[in-house]
């Protein structure tokens, strides 16, 4: 059974991997950053409490989050495996996903962190443009659309992500160092940790994790 968390910084790349891996092995993919979007973008009750913190870079409240998180993790199509990307993200999430992990009898069995060191996340959000539309990624030195401003896979028009400017980036890094990564620890000392190298390019990171994932069906 695969019951991941993908971690990691933001910039780690837990987007493009998170795609391409819940493709490969057939998981439902929880971000719950695109499931607070989705909540913006529709102005429910949810979105509308969560804009402001989200567009400052700062956290949701955990009880909001953990709330949100477990109604997702009780869906029918969670039963046979599902990928976390983006929670939990501080320890008092973590503990309550165990909780209702045992609850649901659906509990995490691996844990993917992806490292990259700060000045190449510096350098991927700042030029970071995204697809509203179908959250295509992509780069304005590195990797460019075809036609500039222009969505290759759906010919939207592509924007910079509020949370993608430089103070609003400042404090959703600080947030990582201060809240998140203290997480690896807790799970390391669990027992099913792993620790990627961010940086040996896209293809490359997705045949390393594949390969875990493959060991663990
Ligand atoms: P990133 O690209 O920084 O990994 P995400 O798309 O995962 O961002 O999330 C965007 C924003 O949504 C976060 O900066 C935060 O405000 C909010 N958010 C997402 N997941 C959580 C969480 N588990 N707890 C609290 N806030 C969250
Ligand atoms: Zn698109």
């Amino acid at each position: 059974m695969l019951n991941i968390i993908l971690m990691g910084p933001p910039g780690a790349g837990k987007g493009t991997q998170a795609t391409r891996l819940v493709d490969s092995f057939h998981l439902p993919h929880i971000s719950t950053g695109d499931m607070f979007r989705e909540n913006i973008k529709n102005g429910t009750p949810l979105g509308l409490q969560a804009k402001a913190i989200i567009e400052a870079g700062g956290l949701v409240p955990d009880e909001v989050t953990c709330a949100m998180v477990k109604d997702r993790l009780s869906r029918e199509d969670c039963a046979n495996g599902f990928l976390l990307d983006g929670f939990p993200r501080t320890i008092p999430q973590a503990e309550e996903l165990e909780k209702i992990g045992e609850e649901l009898g659906r509990k995490v069995n691996l844990v993917i962190d992806i490292t990259v060191p700060e000045e190449e996340l510096i350098r991927r959000i700042s030029g970071r443009r995204v697809c509203p539309k179908c959250g295509a990624s992509y780069h304005i030195d590195t990797m460019k659309p075809q036609k500039e401003g222009i969505c290759d896979r759906c010919g939207s028009e592509i924007v910079q992500r509020k949370d993608d400017n430089a103070e609003s980036f400042r404090v959703r890094l600080e947030n990582y160092y201060e809240s998140t990564q203290p997480i690896a620890d807790f799970y390391k000392e669990k027992g099913n940790y792993r620790l990627f190298d961010g940086t040996i390019g896209a293809d490359n990171l997705f045949r390393e994790i594949a390969k875990l994932l493959e060991e663990h069906k």
